[in-house]
């Protein structure tokens, strides 16, 4: 089993990367709903979020909040909405997405369409503010 985020984890396929740690990793969403959204998912491939253990579930979200405080300083936005879908990529991962209001987090909407340049400025500027 090596779903699209295990090959990126691997270094298969290639991704904007935002940060990582012995076991999670994060990188911008290729079609995202707004600048900045980006993905968090374990190193470890279990499909369904509900089924990650307690602890690597939990720590999950302290990690996210760190990249979300992040992305706070690069994007401007209301908040950091948090979603979890998983219908499409059998990976656990959640969504950080910078909204202003409820219909910012649509996932029916059109997604932006980006340059490489801006999703990599984008991650650049990110990163820089975890450090
Ligand atoms: P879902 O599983 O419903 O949460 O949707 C999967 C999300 O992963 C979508 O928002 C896709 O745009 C995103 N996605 C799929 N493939 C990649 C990829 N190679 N790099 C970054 N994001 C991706």
């Amino acid at each position: 089993m090596s779903s699209i985020f295990s090959k990126i984890l691997n270094g298969d396929i290639p991704s904007y990367t935002i940060a990582e740690d012995d076991r999670y990793f994060a990188f911008l969403d290729i079609n995202p709903l707004a600048k900045g959204h980006t993905l968090v998912i374990p190193k470890k491939e279990v499909d369904y979020i509900f089924d990650v253990e307690d602890e690597l579930l939990a720590d999950m979200m302290v990690f996210s909040k760190k990249i979300a405080r992040a992305i706070e300083k690069v994007v401007s936005c209301k908040r950091i909405g948090v979603a979890v879908l998983g219908l499409e990529v059998p990976h656990a991962h959640i969504h950080l997405i910078p909204i202003n209001s409820e219909a910012d987090i649509n996932f029916s909407k059109p997604k932006l369409k980006l340059s490489r340049e801006e999703f990599e400025e984008l991650a650049k500027k990110i990163r820089k503010e975890l450090k």
